[in-house]
């Protein structure tokens, strides 16, 4: 007879499932205890907000986002927290997920913004027939950030959280240290600080979960996620960073909990003040924070407009 692995927490159930990279072997109850305690830790260590702040949580209708909406509610169960969605307009997509954030808002009993893009008069879409053609994740990135920025403001958050997990944060460090990008490598910290009036803090709780935390902890909590993945993101970038990832990881648990370490507590204080971030002014045409006269979100606005007027 087999038996089995016992949880290393309770040591009275089997261990179903893992974390921190296959060390700690835990129960299902015992791993969303671990979880929700670890998301608490990482605001707490970094600062990210107080009680008193009015939260808003970026929800995609993702395991990620998900699972930080739900794990934020729980470990801070009094905090003002309103959630934010952008309904993109992807065909056959967007509409699926915006029905998972809101059967996500309703369990949590959280507030909940929906901001749909083709109120601007466009969708992500429409990229397509820019000269992005089929990359559309590259001013899809840009669209998010700047209506995120306008709905935190529209509702009165100072802090805006977003769900970027441990394998984001460091596929995106080594595609941005290799490309020589040191401004974007800075502002994968775990805080960023508002520069202009038009900002929020941005913080990222999940910086110590992996994907595979994520997924877990949404599968355990029955979060209703999506069920489809994005047409637009086959072949991206960011999956082949995590392709690299994985098997620089693998044969070491350690490493990307190494190398998360070592970009906080060593890279980012030694670049930081020697990274000269571009300096910041109001964009004519939105108001917004942009390092030239027009922000690259009205700039991209223009182009897909133009070309929408053609067609
Ligand atoms: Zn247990
Ligand atoms: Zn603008």
């Amino acid at each position: 007879m087999i038996l089995p692995i016992l949880c290393v927490k309770c040591k009275n159930q089997p261990a179903e499932t893992s974390a921190v990279e296959g060390r700690l072997k835990l129960c299902p109850k015992c791993f969303i205890e671990y979880f929700e305690r670890r998301v608490k830790e990482s605001v707490q260590k970094f600062h990210m907000f107080t009680h008193e702040e009015r939260v808003a949580v970026a929800v995609s209708g993702g395991k990620d986002s998900g699972a930080l909406l739900r794990s934020l509610k729980r470990a801070f169960p009094n905090l003002d927290i309103v959630a934010l969605h952008i309904n993109l307009g992807i065909n056959g997509y967007s509409e699926h997920c915006e029905s998972k954030v809101r059967e996500l808002v309703k369990e949590e009993c959280v507030e909940l913004n929906v901001f749909k893009l083709s109120e601007e008069g466009f969708t992500i879409d429409d990229f397509r027939k820019t000269l992005y053609k089929n990359e559309v994740c590259s001013p899809c990135g840009i669209v998010k950030r700047h209506i995120l920025d306008r709905m935190a403001l529209e509702v009165g958050a100072k802090v805006l959280a977003t769900g970027h997990n441990l394998d984001d944060i460091l596929s995106t460090l080594l595609h941005t240290f290799f490309s020589g990008d040191f401004v974007q490598l800075v502002r994968l910290k775990p805080v960023l600080m508002p520069q202009h009036p038009y900002q929020t803090k941005k913080v990222k709780p999940l910086i110590k979960m992996s994907e595979f935390e994520d997924y877990q902890y949404a599968l355990y909590t029955e979060i209703p996620i999506r069920e489809l993945n994005c047409p637009h993101s086959i072949g991206t970038k960011s999956r082949e960073g995590k392709k690299i990832l994985e098997s620089l990881s693998k044969g070491n648990p350690n490493f990307k909990y190494q190398t998360l370490s070592l970009f906080l507590k060593k890279l980012i204080p030694m670049i930081e003040d020697k990274v000269k971030q571009p300096n910041l002014m109001s964009c004519i045409r939105c108001g917004f924070p942009s390092s030239t006269e027009v922000c690259a979100y009205c700039k991209r606005v223009e182009m897909v407009k133009r070309v929408g007027k053609r067609a």
